[in-house]
């Protein structure tokens, strides 16, 4: 059985660790997502962003491009910090409360199991009286719009006067560095703090960015209590005049109480946000929900929270027996995916998720290629949410084809918040047409994985048809009657425009098969008719989009036996990885764009992709060469890449490599091993440590075949475990020294693969054994 989900860290004062804890210890809930910083603050010197968001809210800010050319993009979206209501000071007997000058002890924590985060610290004061804090916060799932923080101070050694001083913050600034492209360079108070209200012990404000015109409302209660020895709480009636304005957008609650020796002090907060995109009335809506939530015992709240976890574990439970430390750093893994995925509409999951501004909380392909799958593996609801967003933004998708001069299809925004490009830089942004290939795969994953054809006839198909629309528009045929698509880029983003980018053919061919196929055999049903009609598709076009799927140019290079990235990856010079200073990786932030595009050197993996997803797009022993061939030239400096020549060198059978290349990849962001995880998570990342244990170890494959299951035990672990769900069914996978097991949680019926034999297992309970292959 496995220990609890829990990450505990000491926090000690130092610069770089502090900004790193606010990305691993943010509570996020899809909706809100609040960075885990000090509630006392931090002085000026050192490096924080302190910030507060919510999913989906944005403001529209000029990119001026240096030279206008015609429809280059000249606005983006940026995702807000918005109001602060995380600064809470505490005074003790008059003492005002800092960790760098009390010395505190600090310990910080991350319970997964139940959904909350806690900062625990203990000090003396100056008389060398003690004290002892818990600062308990909560993201809550089962109220988007809710988060929490519970403050207890203990007087441990005399009696003691407590003060809170809690404040609600509107008007606030968004975080930038201007060295790092990965951030944003400017930083401006994009909202204006438009309304204050006080009343019966509750702040509501309202602020309003000025171009996307949306309002945020954030509405603040407290409740005061005592507590005997972390017993019961005993509520304190709150006086009228404990709000204060102390200048506009900010107010102050003072919370004043004494208490014993052994009694705790302890100030409830709530926030709750509303915002006009989902609200038509978003003060009203806040200053509700604030009350109804108000009117809950926060232990209530708690325990609503632990149950959505459970049932999230039940079904994504995951056990690697022999590094702890790897068990511990995949449950983080899954957490923060959990916590960073949608649960309204209009929003995705974003490149950092809720836990920092790093590239300003647009989307990317990351969600669809790399988090996805986690989701529809384990909680297929938010993975047809997740899907949602790209049907929601379908006419803007549109539109944009519109733009860049195509005639008919959707193209979808390299990177986005509403569905609209914010990439300035088109050569590795908007030319990274293979955006549509991740969209298009992740619908026919999602459904062959879940068998749900209503969700194709609703949405899914008039995706894939206006995807396939855009692949037809951009190809052509060349000289041998070959369908090619030139000057696109690829996920390598040191390779940018180039013709018939291997990867990005797969996915075109692969998107447009599948368009037509489902085409045709839901062509019977009423709703495939009405959409035909609408789209004004016709069976001529889906032979076109067919014959161009059939006659895809696949590049193949007869010296090397390998796919060659794109037409004129092999005539260039190979950059000198080996001879490249350490201090100069990653390349993108010491040499030049056009530089880079002119050597054989890639960012991330781009043709090993391909060949994981699209098996049949080379022979194996292409497969193996391309893989020992990129494997030389690629950098990894991009966090989406190791995963996958692990999941490859699975596939391949090469067990070290799969290994060697997991490597430590799952613990990136838990010990910040691209130096930049104190900006947020690394999404796509995690999604990929996900699959390179399920897809990869595991050798969980979903076809149009079904089901195959052949897994291996890698190296350096026991044994590992892990539950999925296909087709309504919950599955577990265990894997030891000794055998496999496989068996069916729930459900029924279930037909896999294994070792080229059909196996089934038909009621709950019932596992199929055999032994491990070495
Ligand atoms: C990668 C892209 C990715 C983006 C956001 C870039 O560094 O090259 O593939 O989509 O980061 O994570």
């Amino acid at each position: 059985m496995r220990s609890n989900r829990i990450i505990t860290r000491k926090q000690s004062f130092d610069k770089d660790s502090l900004r790193l804890n606010e990305t691993l210890f943010c509570n996020a809930n899809g909706y809100i997502g609040v960075r885990g910083t000090l509630e006392e603050g931090v002085p000026d010197f050192f490096s924080t962003m302190r910030g507060m968001y919510l999913g989906g809210v944005y403001e529209i800010i000029p990119m001026k491009q240096a030279e206008s050319l015609c429809n280059l993009i000249e606005k983006k979206q940026t995702m807000l910090n918005v109001a602060d209501t995380q600064t809470i000071y505490l005074s003790v007997n008059g003492e005002r409360f800092d960790m760098e000058s009390t010395g505190a002890d600090c310990e910080r924590s991350l319970n997964m199991d139940e959904g909350y985060t806690e900062r625990a610290f203990s000090w003396k004061d100056k008389n060398g009286k003690g004290y002892e804090a818990h600062i308990k916060r909560v993201a809550h799932f089962n109220c988007p719009n809710l988060f929490t923080i519970e403050y207890r101070v203990k007087a441990l050694d005399s009696s003691a006067d407590i003060l809170f001083d809690s404040r609600h913050i509107a008007d606030v600034k968004n975080y930038s560095d201007p060295n790092d492209p990965r951030l944003a360079a400017e930083s401006e108070a994009y909202l204006t703090v438009e309304m204050c209200e006080m009343a019966d012990n509750a702040s509501i404000m309202i602020a309003k960015t000025k171009e996307s015109g949306i309002s945020i409302a954030s509405a603040v209660g407290h409740r005061l209590c005592v507590s005997e020895n972390g017993g019961a709480l005993n509520e304190i009636a709150l006086n009228k005049d404990e709000l204060d304005l102390i200048r506009d957008g900010e107010v102050s609650g003072t919370f004043s109480l004494h208490i014993e020796k052994g009694q705790e002090a302890v100030l409830v907060k709530y926030t709750v946000f509303a915002d006009s995109i989902r609200e038509k009335a978003p003060k009203k809506r806040s200053a509700e929900i604030l009350g109804e939530m108000m009117k809950k015992d926060i232990s209530d709240l708690y325990r609503a929270q632990k149950e959505v976890l459970s049932d999230f574990w039940l079904r994504a439970d995951m056990e690697i027996q022999g590094d702890d430390e790897l068990d511990l750093a995949m449950c983080f893994n899954m957490y923060q995916l959990f916590q960073s995925s949608p649960r309204q509409e209009k929003v995705s999951i974003a490149a950092k998720g809720l836990s920092g501004e790093g590239y300003e909380g647009h989307y990317f392909w990351d969600t669809e290629m790399y988090a996805l799958p986690f989701f529809v593996l384990t909680d297929t609801e938010l993975a047809k949410k997740i899907l949602a967003f790209r049907y929601e933004t379908l006419e803007k998708a549109r539109e944009n084809a519109k733009l860049l001069g195509h005639k008919k299809g959707a193209l979808y925004p390299w990177r986005t918040i509403t569905g609209e490009e914010c990439s300035g830089y088109f050569p590795s942004g908007t030319a990274a047409y293979h955006i549509n290939g991740a969209i298009s795969h992740a619908i026919i994953s999602y459904y062959l994985a879940t068998g749900d054809t209503e969700y194709l006839l609703k949405e899914g198909e008039e995706i894939l048809l206006e995807i396939a629309r855009l692949w037809l528009d951009t190809g052509n045929y060349d000289r041998d009657g070959k369908f090619v698509i030139n000057e696109v880029t690829g996920p390598d983003e040191y390779t940018c425009m180039t013709d018939n980018n291997f990867y990005t053919n797969c996915c075109a061919a692969h998107g447009m098969k599948w368009a037509a196929k489902l085409f045709k055999e839901l062509g019977d049903r009423e709703e495939m008719k009405e959409l035909a009609k609408r789209l004004s598709v016709d069976e001529e076009e889906i032979k076109k989009i067919q014959e161009a799927a059939d006659k895809m140019y696949l590049p193949y290079d007869e010296k090397f036996g390998i796919s060659p990235q794109d037409d004129s990856f092999l005539q260039k010079p190979v950059w000198d990885i080996a001879n490249t200073p350490k201090e100069e990786f990653p390349l993108l932030l010491h040499y030049h764009p056009l530089h880079l595009y002119r050597y054989q050197v890639c960012k991330q993996a781009d043709t090993v992709l391909a060949h994981f997803l699209y098996p049949d797009s080379a022979d194996k022993e292409t497969m193996e060469k391309s893989f020992r061939y990129y494997e030389k030239i690629t950098t990894h400096d991009s966090s989406l890449s190791t995963c996958v020549f692990s999941m490859q060198a699975s596939r391949l059978g090469l067990y070290d490599e799969a290994e060697k290349y997991f490597g430590d990849s799952a613990k990136l962001d838990l010990y910040n091993r691209h130096g930049n995880s104190g900006d947020g998570v690394h999404t796509a990342n995690m999604g990929g440590a996900y699959m390179a244990i399920v897809y990869g170890f595991g050798g969980i494959g979903i076809s149009e075949d079904g089901l195959n299951v052949d897994p291996f035990l890698p190296r350096s672990f026991q044994g590992y475990s892990f539950n999925f769900c296909y087709r309504g069914r919950r599955l577990r996978l265990a894997v030891s020294r000794e055998s496999v097991s496989f068996k069916l949680l729930d459900g029924e019926n279930v037909v896999f693969m294994q070792g080229g034999e059909k196996h089934s297992l038909c009621k709950a309970g019932d596992t199929y054994k055999w032994n491990l292959k070495q």
